[in-house]
């Protein structure tokens, strides 16, 4: 079913407040991918008040992860679509874990995986970027705020940009725990199959882009003559 993928099949992992939501945008414009983030699918969901939103909004809720087989489910629906197979995918939010990981190559079968990158920040810094963390409330772009209070719109549609509900300080201490104790496992997973590419986080949103790009050029096109 998802064996058929044509264009670059890419997963992107860091922390949440690493920048992922930005370079995740640059990548889908740049290399014309499709973007699926497991969290954006999942709100979406729990906006339409659906079976499956209503136990996970349950589950966000109490600050918990959504459970594997419903988040595999939600991942191997998503790359079956014929739209994914001949553009490629950027995977974002998936996997976590290194169970979930080794879940997503099976599904992946012959096609695999080109890379995974992993957008590194110091945990000081993402505490910090998450706190001013603000999202679209119409079409999910992520944006900054620069004061608690201010209220910030939409660079792309002008909707109104919110603080989401689990963006609370105790919800963002408890998700910065977990990754913690789960990345270092599944980071090593990708390190031994020689598919992970650590990309440094720090700077502006264009100067991260072109390293990770710098990396990507030879993994995707070869080490012969680059195209951009
Ligand atoms: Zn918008």
């Amino acid at each position: 079913m998802a064996s058929a993928v044509h264009g670059p099949r890419l997963v992107l992992l860091g922390r949440q407040g690493a920048g992922k939501g930005t370079q995740a945008a640059k990548l889908v414009v740049h290399l014309g991918v499709q973007h699926l983030s497991t969290g954006a699918i999942l709100r979406q969901e729990v906006a339409a008040g659906t079976e499956l939103g209503l136990h996970v909004q349950e589950l966000m809720e109490a600050g918990d992860l959504v459970p594997d087989e419903i988040v595999l489910e939600v991942v191997a629906h998503q790359l079956a679509d014929p739209d994914v197979q001949r553009r490629g995918f950027l995977l974002d939010g998936f996997p976590r874990t290194q169970r979930q990981a080794a879940a997503l190559l099976q599904l992946l079968g012959s096609s695999g995986l080109d890379a995974a990158i992993n957008l590194e920040v110091p945990a000081a810094v993402v505490r910090r970027r998450l706190l001013s963390r603000r999202v679209c409330s119409r079409c999910d772009t992520p944006t900054t705020a620069r004061h608690r209070e201010h209220t910030v719109y939409c660079q792309i549609c002008g909707g109104t940009a919110v603080r989401r509900p689990d963006d609370t300080p105790d919800a963002i201490e408890r998700r910065l725990a977990t990754y913690e104790e789960q990345t270092g496992p599944l980071l090593g997973f990708f390190r031994d199959k020689r598919l992970l590419v650590d990309v440094d986080s720090l700077g502006s949103p264009d100067e991260v882009f072109d390293r990770l790009m710098r990396e990507l050029q030879p993994i995707l096109w070869g080490t012969g003559e680059a195209v951009s």
